[in-house]
């Protein structure tokens, strides 16, 4: 896959915005049913999901329920910066296209397979 097409592309940012907004929703919907009254006001006050104060919410609450959820906003966040880059569809370790099937079901994935299994033992093996 010698990169995307550009209607391959769009579609794919298509389904990261989307995702995106997805996953804003249901952080801010724990947001507030876990933070304090003085939280309430700063997210009251965070107009849209890219506000800052939601951001730097979510890092000062550090719950660990949204760890996963930053995590993939994350990976999101930096697929599209891929695709901004054009290095979107390429393993950030190995440089070599991820699989195609591999990027329909996960678009934001930042690594191919190997790499993938590979991190995830060693992550396994250092947790704790
Ligand atoms: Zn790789």
């Amino acid at each position: 896959m010698a990169g995307m097409s550009p209607e391959k592309l769009a579609e794919v940012k298509e389904r990261l915005l989307d995702r995106k907004r997805r996953l804003w929703q249901e952080v801010k919907q724990q947001l507030k049913s876990n933070i304090g009254d003085g939280y309430q006001e700063m997210l009251a006050a965070a107009r849209d999901e890219e506000d800052q104060a939601t951001v730097s919410l979510m890092a000062e609450t550090n719950l660990t329920l949204l760890g996963p959820k930053r995590q993939e906003l994350e990976a999101i966040e930096e697929a599209m910066n891929r695709i901004e880059s054009g290095n979107y569809g390429y393993c950030e370790v190995c440089g070599l296209s991820i699989e195609p099937r591999r990027l329909e079901i996960m678009p934001e994935a930042p690594l191919c397979r190997n790499c993938m299994s590979h991190r995830e033992k060693l992550a396994k093996a250092t947790a704790r």
